[in-house]
């Protein structure tokens, strides 16, 4: 059983990227607390910014603010520790939730000293994925929370750094979150819209995404006055475009009462099944005659990979594709898994 409610979804986690002033905190606290959604109130204190005279949070004089304005609307305040030292000054000021940051995950003696500092506390943490899509990483970092004795724990799902151009700030790979639900069913699951989406007009779409896939809830960078934020304003929405946001948000269920419902579904998923087998007969197929041609290769004395074949595959098949109305980029990820298997295959059959 989650300790996160899983009754009235989405549980909400909202508040400014970063506590900017008393007043900023006040008014926009006051504002969350009418949306029944709203369960706890975030806000950083130590900002971890990519680049040096970039605002870094006001720290320690901030937590009163936030605490305070929790008490005032009876709701808990859960703020970002990236060392140690801020989990003493938090704790400290009676902050009720702590969250480790996307840059912290990823380095285990970090994760490990704050882990050490929360023996004997319990509060509840929150664990955001790393900055690199290593799942491993992520339950690693879950792992030490847990030997620390803490008892409820959540993951964050805030997408994943690249290089490059992309519609997103980070690029959400619902598959590794996805895993993460498989490998730690026990564990709450919240999806961080905002520094996957890194826009303000692209928060829906992704929060849909989350609840589609059965995440518990989402945490949303709210501000009174967004476009003037100190940090991250492009993708911070006001209180009122949170009730918004919420408001357009289809939540279904991952169950329904209707006994007819699971006998479709159980139909379709028999099509899909036997989809499936041919599928391997048909990789089989193909895996088979890769070697023919590799051991061929091989009594030729003629290298692995032909640039022109590989070329013109994909060329051919991503037109065939987009013909048949598939997805070529989901066409063009298939292909290069075979043409990597197929590799191997020679690779093994020459090299034997
Ligand atoms: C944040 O929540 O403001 C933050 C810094 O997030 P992340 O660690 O996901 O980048
Ligand atoms: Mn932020």
């Amino acid at each position: 059983m989650s300790w996160i409610p899983t009754e009235h979804k989405p549980y909400v986690i909202a508040g400014p990227c970063s506590a900017e002033s008393e007043e900023q905190i006040n008014a926009v606290v006051g504002e969350l607390s009418s949306n029944e959604h709203v369960k706890a109130i975030r806000a950083g204190i130590w900002k971890p910014r990519t680049k040096p005279n970039s605002f870094e949070g006001l720290g320690e004089k901030a937590l009163p603010w936030l605490v305070n304005a929790g008490k005032t609307h009876g709701l808990p305040v859960i703020t970002e520790v990236a060392n140690p030292e801020h989990v003493e000054i938090a704790l400290k000021h009676g902050v009720d939730m702590l969250w480790i940051g996307a840059r912290t995950t990823v380095n285990p003696f970090t994760v490990q000293s704050i882990a050490d500092s929360l023996k004997g506390v319990n509060l509840p943490v929150m664990v955001k994925n790393p900055v690199n899509p290593d799942l491993q990483l992520w339950l690693g970092s879950i792992e030490r929370i847990e030997g620390a004795g803490v008892e409820h724990i959540a993951a964050i799902h805030r997408g994943f750094s690249y290089y490059g151009e992309y519609v997103y700030r980070n690029v959400p790979q619902w598959e590794i979150p996805i895993e993460f639900k498989r490998l730690r069913p026990d564990l709450p699951i919240i999806c961080d819209p905002s520094h996957i989406a890194g826009d303000r007009n692209l928060l829906l779409e992704v929060a849909q995404k989350a609840m589609d896939l059965d995440f518990n809830g989402l945490m949303v960078e709210t501000h009174p006055n967004p476009d003037h934020a100190l940090s991250d304003a492009k993708q911070q929405i006001t209180p009122a475009a949170l009730v918004e946001l919420i408001n357009n948000l289809k939540i279904r269920s991952p169950k329904t009462d209707n006994p007819d419902f699971y006998e479709k579904l159980y139909s379709l998923r028999n099509r899909i099944d036997a989809v499936d087998d041919g599928l391997f007969d048909l990789f089989e197929k193909r895996l088979m005659i890769a070697q023919e041609i590799g051991n061929y290769k091989k009594d030729s004395g003629v290298t692995i990979l032909s640039l022109e074949r590989w070329d013109q595959i994909i060329t051919d098949r991503i037109q065939q594709a987009e013909d048949k109305g598939l997805n070529p980029n989901f066409v063009k990820q298939v292909l290069e898994l075979i043409h990597k298997e197929s590799i191997r295959i020679q690779n093994e059959v020459m090299n034997r």
